[in-house]
């Protein structure tokens, strides 16, 4: 019976390094194999030209390379580009490259599904399959990195985990995924450039706190009373906005760093003064600013964009507590490639 071949990239330097000593070769093979996997993403063994053909065969039969495969690449009017990228056991996720002015944005997925319900977003209907290794994560980067020097004349500037699914419940994947992003042994981006979105887990906001990382947060709030989220995100009613509240205080007190809120404003459902008086509250705990998302419908109009009025009262009541606010625009919506449409549909 064959033995299945190890995923060569599960492994650290380190480990490598001593794989090769193991082999009665030198360490420093693994320095420059290494290299090739990461910093040259490299798809084979056989394009390892600087290692000689008997070590890359050696190679070949212990490991494999999983690398993704962009196997379609859809364009929007507006220059955002949705990837969708097949995944060596076959199963698919999707990332997007959004260009503005000043930046290209890679906005990608960490598991395949999501295992959180929420109600107005179509990732949650399709259920929770896998989580991505960090490799998986890596290569979306990279595949969006290459689109945005071919596309748009420039390398990738930020990077936001806003994809398929809920990054702290994969959480070691994304932060290796990170620190090979932000390794000069990887792509040595600045980690001030990434952006990692969560819907609120209080328990992996702290231990990230802990470990003092220095990517930005952001939090899908979208309300700021209890009984309103846990209608449209009812995982809330384990995650109460008490617990998350503590959670980024904890959060600001060890990073200083301040948090983005990510908000739509629904008709009927949060575009009440008592709501957008719950929100100023809720900001004033640690220092944060808000994103006003517009909503991207997914389904037969059961959640419905609330009215400019409804926008621009949320936006005038913040800005007139000192509280910074930004509304932003959709992208990419005729390809389904906004927030909330990623639903491997093509
Ligand atoms: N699970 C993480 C990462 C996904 S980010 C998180 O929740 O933060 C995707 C963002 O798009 C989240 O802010 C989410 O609340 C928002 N979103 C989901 N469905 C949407 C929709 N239909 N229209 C606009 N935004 C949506």
């Amino acid at each position: 019976m064959e033995t299945k071949k190890k995923d060569i990239r599960a492994l650290t330097k380190d480990q490598l390094r001593n794989f090769f000593v193991e082999q009665g070769d030198k360490a420093f093979r693994g320095n420059q194999v290494y290299e090739w996997l990461w910093q040259k993403s490299a798809h084979s063994f056989d394009a390892m030209t600087n290692v000689s053909k008997e070590t890359r065969q050696m190679l070949e039969d212990h490991f494999v390379i999983n690398h993704i495969r962009v196997d379609q690449m859809q364009r929007s009017s507006d220059g955002t580009i949705k990837n969708a990228v097949r995944l060596h056991d076959g199963l698919v996720v999707e990332s997007v490259l959004i260009p503005t002015e000043t930046r290209t944005t890679a906005c990608v997925s960490s598991q395949v599904g999501c295992s959180l319900d929420c109600r107005f977003c179509a990732t949650a209907r399709m259920k929770r399959m896998r989580n991505l290794n960090a490799d998986e994560i890596y290569d979306q980067v990279v595949a969006i990195d290459n689109e945005s020097r071919l596309y748009h004349d420039r390398p990738l500037s930020n990077i936001v985990f806003m994809g398929m699914g809920e990054p702290l419940m994969n959480y070691n994947n994304v932060l290796k995924a990170i620190e090979m992003i932000t390794s000069p042994e990887g792509l040595g981006m600045s980690p001030k450039r990434i952006t990692v979105s969560t819907s609120g887990v209080p328990k992996m906001i702290k231990k990230m706190a802990d470990e003092e990382v220095k990517f930005g947060l952001a939090v899908s709030l979208h309300s700021a009373i209890d009984e309103v989220r846990t209608s449209i995100m009812p995982f809330n009613a384990n995650f109460p906005l008490k617990d998350l509240r503590e959670a980024l205080e904890y959060w600001y007190s060890k990073t200083k760093n301040r948090i983005t809120y990510e908000y739509v404003v629904w008709k009927g459902i949060n575009d009440t003064q008592e709501a957008v008086d719950a929100l100023v509250k809720f900001c004033k705990f640690a220092p944060s600013k808000v994103n006003l998302i517009e909503y991207n419908p997914i389904d037969d109009g059961e959640f419905q964009q609330a009215s400019d009025a409804a926008v621009s009262m949320y936006q005038n009541t913040l800005e007139r507590n000192g509280i910074t606010v930004t509304v932003r625009r959709s992208r990419g919506k005729d390809i389904d490639a906004a927030c909330g449409q990623l639903a491997n549909k093509q």
